[in-house]
């Protein structure tokens, strides 16, 4: 049987794909390179904006039309959150919600993966992400998850030691820890103390191994002195770069999207990162239109994200989500979102040439893609190598923007 997978939206939704994957490959469920010559299609769909449910029935549809006699296994975010537009997509569909999806590989006969998702790495690229934790209960105006993945739930940390042991045997040189909320993470150790994110970083730091850890996104709120403090006495092993959505620099705006900070204390918490960690890179996803932002907050929010010391921007047009407390408010008119948007994609390509060009002359250490010729720095640039290398941890030097050369020891 060959098998399509396509997964849509966060990195949590990609790690419990590749779990699946994993699971569906050794009893001979060969993978498909497109959906026309598939047996079975498995597609993990997203629902955090209008687009992701868009993209992902628009694939559905195609599917459907083109290659009816394959099996179609819908799941994710969308298939839990609105299975109704799911079945209209595509009739002959299997919808798994989200709390099923663990059982999915059952319905191609193999077993099912454990509730933690935990991967083996041998087919990911050389960065292996791991997901350590899933679930909100936070309930800002504009986010749907709290709807679709409400239960907090943690990895128990004897499987995440397994499984990060796993991937520093297979070679990963990088590994990604990712959750919706992660700074929430919660386990205890073997004697039964209780281990927090921080205390799970420490443990993984002391693994031997070439390697390094990296986090994904985390709350502003999350970034504590503590964690602040290992990652500057890490030397790079666990990298300094840090993504935290900002969402609004307006505090009145912050406000109205429920998030719990203001834009002071984002600026504080910024300030305390970067001085406190070498290399240090910030990164963060803005919402630009929230309904009611007035141009005078938009151009707070604007000016707030110039000097707080970002090295990118994630720009997201706001979109209205069923179920959130913003789906009552009126959206701002099309040509005022487009116009924000405009501006908010400026800076970010100011903000990213500038750090571009910051880490000309620098060493740094990447790790490169399977293709050889791009690669990662642990402040999370992307450049291309000037002579292609391959997966592990690499010396090199910037020679200009976005351009790198091995550098040796
Ligand atoms: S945006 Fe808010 S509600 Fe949504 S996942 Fe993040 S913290 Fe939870």
């Amino acid at each position: 049987m060959r098998v399509f997978w396509k997964t849509f939206g966060c990195r949590v939704n990609q790690v419990e794909t590749q779990a699946l994957r994993e699971r569906c490959e050794a009893p001979g469920a060969a993978e498909a390179a497109s959906f026309e010559e598939a047996d079975a299609c498995v597609v993990n769909t997203c629902t955090v904006t209008a687009e992701a449910d868009a993209e992902a029935l628009r694939l559905l549809r195609r599917i459907s039309r083109r290659n009816p006699a394959a099996r179609l296994i819908v799941t994710g975010c969308l298939a839990t959150r609105d299975p109704g537009s799911v079945r209209e997509a595509a009739p002959h569909a299997e919808i798994v919600g989200n709390a099923e999806k663990a059982g999915l590989p059952a319905l191609l006969g193999c077993s099912p993966v454990p509730a933690s998702f935990g991967v083996t790495g041998l087919r990911s690229r050389s960065r292996a992400f791991v997901k350590i934790q899933d679930g909100c209960n936070m309930g800002c105006a504009f986010c749907v998850i709290p709807a679709i993945r409400p239960a907090l739930s943690c990895k128990p940390w004897p499987e995440l030691l397994a499984e990060v042991n796993g991937l520093v045997a297979a070679g990963r040189p990088e590994i990604v820890l990712c959750g919706i909320r992660l700074g929430r993470y919660l386990s205890r150790d073997e004697a039964g103390r209780r281990l927090d994110l921080v205390g799970a970083l420490e443990r993984l730091l002391e693994l031997p191994g070439a390697f390094r850890l990296r986090l994904s996104s985390l709350e502003i709120t999350d970034a504590t002195d503590r964690l602040l403090a290992l990652m500057g006495a890490s030397g790079g092993k666990l990298c300094p770069s840090l993504h935290l959505p900002l969402q609004s620099g307006s505090t009145a705006v912050l406000r109205r999207m429920r998030r719990w900070y203001s834009a002071e204390f984002y600026r504080r918490r910024a300030e305390a990162f970067l001085a406190a960690v070498p290399k240090a890179a910030l990164f963060a996803d803005v919402i630009v239109g929230f309904p009611g932002e007035t141009d005078a907050e938009h151009a707070e929010s604007l000016a707030f994200a110039e000097d707080a010391g970002f090295s990118g921007l994630h720009v997201f047009r706001h979109s209205s989500r069923p179920g959130t407390d913003a789906a009552v408010l009126a959206p701002l008119p099309e040509r005022t979102q487009a116009r924000r948007a405009a501006q908010w994609r400026a800076l970010d390509e100011r903000l990213r040439a500038a750090f571009a060009a910051r880490l000309v002359g620098q060493r740094r250490v990447v790790v490169p893609e399977l293709d050889g010729g791009q690669a990662l720095t642990e402040d999370f640039a992307a450049v291309r190598l000037s002579v292609p290398a391959k997966p592990g941890l690499l010396p090199v030097a910037v020679t200009a923007p976005g351009l790198a050369a091995p550098a040796g020891g």
